[in-house]
């Protein structure tokens, strides 16, 4: 059964309310059950405490549950047992379902491997901490292929996947991939972490309004996930009894290859009435990288684009500091630009985008 999973800001909790949203998804299927990456360890400490609250009287024999290694933050092989314990502490169990090595990409996953967090890995599936070893990802298809090809007792693989992910990070092509390699496959942000469920920029709502759709925009995106039968489930956050309850409906009538052409069609013309509003022509295909300084262009420009036609500087903002960029460190070398085969003046993009973000 593929259905939502909950996740909660833990600065906007009320602690009762949220126990009743989680026990509420549990008792009508909810089975899987997701931490979330932990950027900042304060914050990851106070949900899941909360989480193994609403998760006592019986309810954690109901769900599976992940929880991400804070992969930024590992310095050592000694972080990789320290991290997953306190985890478990937290969380008032024994065993976490799936442990998921937060946020690979290319340059994290050879760092880890180094590390030996394979043979780690191992081990605390030996011991009984974890059932199964996974992965969350951000990157393109060939850095997935190149996780994939290095270990093959991989048990579940997450990345993001939205109707506007179809062909980037990484895509289709990687679902199809990571599925065929019989791994279970968590579609993360379906709805673009709730944008895509918003008020839509003026072109996109002329798209829906001429379809003359009574579907909203987050249906829409929820069911166009589900129409993948290799999305084993999807997790999404929700803040609200009324979107638990919703989503969870949903699920119950969800059905995968359920789309018709005409769906499809649609969906297509509102993902590039979207992409129409980039302000930045970035493919982040990568080329430019890798910065002698360690920035992350393409990211970058993912995030502020997100942010154009989102019309959302607040998430691009609060994503700038979580994921710890750096753009003051930016010398004017150049070396990104002259490897730019869009020609796109990544300079001076990066001043405004530092002038956005840096000073918030
Ligand atoms: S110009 Fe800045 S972002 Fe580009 S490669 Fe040099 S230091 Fe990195
Ligand atoms: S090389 Fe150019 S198009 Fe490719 S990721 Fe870098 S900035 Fe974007």
């Amino acid at each position: 059964m593929r259905l939502p999973l909950m996740a909660a800001d833990p600065t906007k909790i009320d602690e009762a309310e949220s126990i009743k949203m989680l026990r509420y998804a549990l008792d009508r299927g909810v089975n899987y059950l997701d931490l979330g990456y932990p950027y900042d360890m304060g914050r990851h400490e106070r949900l899941t405490r909360l989480l193994s609250r609403g998760l006592e009287d019986g309810y954690r024999q109901k769900v599976r549950v992940g929880a991400h290694l804070p992969s930024l933050l590992v310095g050592s092989s000694s972080d990789f047992d320290r991290y997953l314990d306190q985890q478990l502490e937290w969380l008032k169990t024994e065993r976490l379902d799936f442990y998921l090595l937060g946020g690979l990409n290319r340059d994290v996953w050879p760092r880890l491997k180094e590390l030996g967090v394979l043979r780690w890995g191992e081990g605390a599936m030996a011991d009984g901490r974890i059932g199964g070893l996974g992965f969350s990802f951000h990157d393109h298809f060939q850095a997935l292929r190149d996780i994939l090809e290095d270990y093959d007792g991989w048990a579940l693989a997450q990345f993001q996947y939205s109707y506007m992910e179809v062909d980037r990070l990484p895509g289709v092509s990687g679902l199809k991939y990571a599925a065929e390699k019989r791994l279970a496959v968590v579609a993360a942000e379906p709805l673009g972490g709730g944008r895509l469920a918003k008020e839509p920029p003026p072109s996109v709502a002329k798209v829906w309004a001429d379809a003359q759709t009574t579907r909203p925009p987050a249906e829409w995106g929820l069911r166009w996930v589900w129409n993948h039968p290799e999305v084993a489930t999807l997790v999404s956050d929700m803040s609200t009894m009324e979107q638990v309850a919703a989503n969870v409906a949903l699920a119950d009538g969800a059905q995968a290859d359920s789309l018709t052409v005409a769906d499809e069609v649609l969906i297509s013309r509102v993902r590039d009435a979207y992409r129409k509003l980039r302000p930045i022509p970035c493919t982040t295909c990568r080329g430019c990288m890798p910065c002698p300084q360690g920035i992350d262009v393409p990211r970058l420009f993912e995030l502020y684009n997100d942010a154009v036609i989102y019309d959302d500087m607040e998430t691009a903002a609060s994503l700038y500091r979580r994921e710890r960029h750096r753009i003051d460190s930016c010398t004017d070398c150049g070396i990104c630009a002259d490897a730019c085969a869009r020609e796109i003046a990544i300079m001076d993009w990066l001043k405004k985008l530092s002038g956005a973000w840096d000073k918030k």
